[in-house]
């Protein structure tokens, strides 16, 4: 049976000058409420500063059986960091996860999925047992919705050698189990401009279908990647339960990132 992850990176406004604020508790709720419906529990990739504005929310979430990863404190660029002010930026976000949760995160994403040798050291060090830092970058240029036709018909030939150079399941990188993106990040599928206006009904079709054709194209495992940002806002949570419940009829079964570990 497939195994299906759901990812959200659970980070604020403050890092990002493009990015309107948004309501925290009232996005993430109505993500929920979707998750609910089809008996999903997802990884929420949460930064420190979350966890601190929002400590309810963070409980809940953990209480529900939802999995807490790290994603920095303030979404810091972390191959920007020495090894030292990275590890003290991941130790002072486990620590506030720890004192909401009762326990410190096993898995970690870095913001951007930007990362080198020194990040991987520092994750090693630190004691996680995952991380999700690979991207797809054909993946992600090829399943555009708005791609040109130049673009498709590059499309088609990378396609052929993606499995080449993109694993298609977990695997162990200098032993931590590493998740790669599987489907494109929302916000390339949605695009980040106009945040404030709802997303049309071709951008919404044309997503899910991006996100089916990925799902079709994985194998045992699929991982889908969103933020609530711009999934729980306007009329975007379509998309989530468009997919989801697509996913739902398949002979597959969701799993928590750390289940991956088993
Ligand atoms: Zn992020």
């Amino acid at each position: 049976m497939k195994k299906v992850t759901v990812f959200f990176d659970l980070e604020g406004w403050w890092e990002s000058p493009v990015r309107p604020r948004f309501d925290v508790v009232k996005t993430v709720s109505s993500i929920v409420k979707v998750l609910d419906k089809y008996n999903v529990k997802a990884v929420f990739n949460t930064c420190g500063k979350i966890v601190e504005d929002y400590p309810d929310l963070v409980l809940k979430l953990s209480k529900e059986g939802h999995e807490i990863a790290s994603h920095g404190y303030l979404h810091e660029v972390f191959n920007q960091l020495s090894h030292d002010d990275l590890d003290n930026v991941l130790e002072k976000t486990e620590n506030i996860i720890k004192k909401i949760i009762g326990e410190k995160p096993i898995g970690i994403r870095s913001p951007g999925l930007i990362f080198n040798d020194t990040v991987y050291d520092v994750f090693r060090s630190r004691g996680y047992k995952w991380v999700s830092n690979r991207n797809m970058q054909f993946c992600e240029l090829f399943n555009r919705p708005d791609k040109s036709s130049v673009l498709h018909s590059i499309a088609t030939i990378g396609s052929k050698f993606q499995n080449l150079f993109y694993p298609k399941k977990p695997y162990k990188v200098n032993g931590l189990l590493e998740i790669p993106l599987q489907s494109s990040l929302e916000t390339d599928l949605l695009g980040i401009v106009s945040l404030e206006q709802k997303s049309s009904e071709e951008w919404l079709t044309s997503a899910f279908n991006g996100l089916k054709k990925q799902y079709l194209r994985s194998h045992d495992y699929f991982n889908l990647n969103f933020h609530p940002w711009l999934i729980g806002t306007q009329n975007r949570l379509r998309l989530l339960n468009d997919i989801l419940g697509y996913i739902h009829l398949k002979e597959a079964k969701f799993v928590l990132a750390g289940e991956l570990l088993e």
